[in-house]
């Protein structure tokens, strides 16, 4: 039987965690009975892909949360390398519209085709590939770009990633329930009223909320590393009852 894993190519969040690189970048690499996906490929996912033994050109699949470069700045050249300069197209991209049209796309043009199939994320779709299922969950409120959670599943397991926005009710209402595994971007320990990220209060909401099988927070910001992140996920834990992880750098988790 072909073993379910993610791993956390990088933890960091904020701009002086990844933008100094106190915690590696590059998202997360989704290993879902044989189907690669990479999910937000922040600075470094190239080095991180293989330093952590995988191939860019196994990837199946592209998932961008949002546009801000710590989940997209090496797109660009993550397809390429995937593609080997477009020859051979990953099988499907899954982001907001603003990641690929408008003034400043991510994507760079000539890249276009080295993608088979550009599945645009709205509220409420859902793309298939293979077994799987790509569901686009709740909207978030997050500053400048278009931000969707989304959750990966196929008829066995459920994978839910809650990535960057402020808290706010939807989210206690649109995920799914008792997911094998729901991964938070947990920048800050305590809501920040006019930034717009989750914090570890939220995150407690929505595991009480959800209850998943195991909860892993990840997306640090300096604020978050001071107040170390083990001992939060700890509390968390201790709070809800429910198996929360803090990521490291390179962490796989296997489902
Ligand atoms: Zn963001
Ligand atoms: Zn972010």
């Amino acid at each position: 039987m072909l073993k379910n894993t993610i791993t956390f190519l990088g933890t960091g969040g904020g701009r002086v965690v990844v933008f100094r690189q106190l915690r590696h970048s590059g998202g997360m690499w989704l290993n879902l009975e044989g189907v690669n996906i990479l999910i937000d490929p922040g600075p470094g996912s190239l080095i991180r892909i293989f330093e952590r033994g995988f191939d860019t050109r196994d990837i199946d699949i592209i998932v961008v949360s949002h546009r801000h470069l710590d989940h997209s700045a090496d797109l660009n050249a993550v397809v390429e390398s995937a593609t080997e300069s477009t020859k051979h197209p990953v099988s499907m991209l899954v982001c907001p519209k603003d990641v690929v049209s408008g003034d400043e796309p991510i994507l760079l043009k000539y890249l276009r085709k080295g993608i088979k199939r550009l599945s645009i994320a709205k509220e409420g779709k859902k793309f298939e590939y293979k077994n799987i299922e790509i569901d686009i969950k709740v909207k978030h409120i997050h500053t400048g770009a278009e931000t969707y959670g989304l959750e990966f599943s196929n008829r066995k397991k459920k994978i839910v990633y809650v990535p960057c926005g402020k808290f706010y009710e939807d989210m206690l209402k649109g995920y799914s329930y008792g997911a094998d595994i729901m991964i938070f971007n947990t920048t800050f320990v305590k809501p920040k009223g006019n930034i717009l990220h989750l914090s570890a209060e939220d995150v407690l909401q929505m595991i009480n909320t959800y209850k998943p099988k195991k909860a892993v927070i990840t997306h640090f910001s300096l604020e978050m590393l001071k107040s170390n992140p083990k001992a939060i996920a700890k509390r968390l834990q201790r709070e809800s009852g429910v198996q929360v992880i803090a990521a490291e750098d390179g962490m796989r988790v296997s489902f």
